[in-house]
């Protein structure tokens, strides 16, 4: 069941920024691209107020074409914001405008984006791209990780959010040095000062736990902590779980660094980089471990290549499906406009372009040409052609190495098989 949620996790991140690419590459004439954020907490009727105050505005713009393309955009999301009684509980990211399509034509495009975490910001801006940058903040900071470092005189906390650090706070220390005072025995000393660490390690535990505890959505975003100091302090505090138990038991591992103030943070993500990179990929390096092995074999069950999987897919003969997160095709289906010729084809949509790029030639049979019935991400096909077999379906980023040669060498679409086949 876990790994489900995962997968449908994985599947509407892919689906998010394909979207986000797609609004990254439209491009408007002269500032006529409306941008609008609406935080879950802003009343909808405040926004249709601003947009009516703007759309009188647009009085003043001086060319008559923008003019008319910013008015068509705010009339048209005016008449999708008429729905929404108030916005959504993470909120409402809306791109509107006259964008280019191919060669000189131009399209009215409105997208409507129910954001994967909450829009924090209120935002109307026109310009001649749509502005991204909140939603692929989202798509970055997905998940969180803790990081800590200490030795025995001072510990500081924070943050990794994506590549972003985000210090806390940290406490120092009572323990006294090596040195002891004269007069005091030695055994007494070293008692005390065990104590007085025992007692900093405790503060540290309990004061950067609850901080980490108390992230947002903790159980599905904090993938784990990062503990870094000199040896032997990050030892004896991780034996010596110190830490919340839900937080003890997600220490990634343990870490040398020098600094272990503020400055130690960096220090720490650092020199974590490998263990973090494996972290975040570890599952999708297994699935694509197990095909490299099986591709290798006389016998194995490796397939790979769009028409093999088809074929593999077709016969149910497909155990675990791989398709990169760089795949950017769809398939179509396209007819004759005259005849009843009918075909399927799988193109690719390059950054940039839309169905309008794509020449659909002629029908063989009768010469008039073929027009398009449907469009669908491969996918979200391929996925559909997954579930009729009950073939599993894992979408593998490009983010390590195996995961790029997926992309590189084997077109996207690999799959390890139940059973060999002449496919
Ligand atoms: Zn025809």
């Amino acid at each position: 069941m876990a790994e489900e949620v995962e997968m449908d996790e994985a599947r509407r991140r892919y689906e998010f920024k394909k979207v986000l690419e797609k609004l990254q590459s439209q491009q408007g004439d002269g500032t006529e691209l409306i941008t609008l954020y609406i935080p879950p907490d802003k009343q909808i009727f405040d926004v249709t107020n601003q947009l009516k105050d703007e759309y009188g505005q647009c009085a003043n713009i001086k060319s008559k074409q923008t003019k008319t393309n910013v008015q068509s955009a705010i009339s048209s999301i005016l008449s999708r914001l008429k729905y929404y009684k108030r916005p959504p509980e993470k909120g409402l990211a809306v791109f509107c405008g006259t964008v280019k399509t191919y060669g000189d034509r131009t399209d009215l495009q409105c997208t409507i984006i129910e954001p994967p975490e909450p829009l924090n910001l209120y935002m109307y801006r026109c310009s001649s791209n749509f502005e991204l940058e909140p939603l692929l903040q989202m798509l970055e900071e997905k998940y969180v990780y803790g990081l800590l470092v200490l030795d025995k005189r001072e510990a500081y906390w924070g943050f990794l959010r994506g590549n972003r650090i985000e210090p806390v706070g940290g406490a120092n220390s009572t323990v006294p040095g090596k040195m002891r005072k004269g007069g005091q025995s030695a055994a007494r000393f070293g008692r005390l000062r065990e104590i007085a660490i025992d007692e900093f390690y405790t503060k540290i535990g309990e004061r950067a736990s609850a901080i980490f505890l108390a992230e947002k959505d903790f159980f599905e975003r904090f993938k784990g902590l990062l503990i870094g100091g000199p040896s032997p302090t990050k030892e004896e505090f991780e034996k010596g779980n110190y830490l919340h138990h839900e937080v003890q038991k997600r220490i990634i591992g343990l870490f040398d660094v020098a600094y272990t103030n503020e400055d130690g943070l960096a220090e720490l993500v650092d020199s974590a980089k490998d263990a973090l990179k494996g972290m975040t990929v570890v599952k999708e390096k297994a699935f694509m471990d197990r095909f490299l092995k099986e591709l290798v074999k006389d016998d194995g069950l490796a397939a790979y290549g769009e028409e093999s999987i088809r074929h593999n897919l077709e016969i149910g003969a497909v155990d675990i499906l791989l398709l990169s997160t760089k795949l950017r095709k769809s398939r179509l289906k396209i007819r004759c406009q005259s005849c009843d010729y009918t075909a399927e084809k799988t193109v690719s949509i390059e950054a940039g372009k839309t169905m309008a790029d794509i020449p659909l030639g002629n029908c063989p049979k009768c010469t008039a040409p073929n027009i398009l019935e449907e469009e669908t991400d491969i996918v979200d096909e391929l996925t559909k052609l997954a579930d009729m077999s009950s073939s599993k379906v894992e979408l593998i980023s490009d983010d390590f190495e195996e995961g790029s040669i997926l992309f590189s060498a084997f077109g996207g679409i690999a799959a390890i098989l139940r059973y060999r086949t002449g496919y």
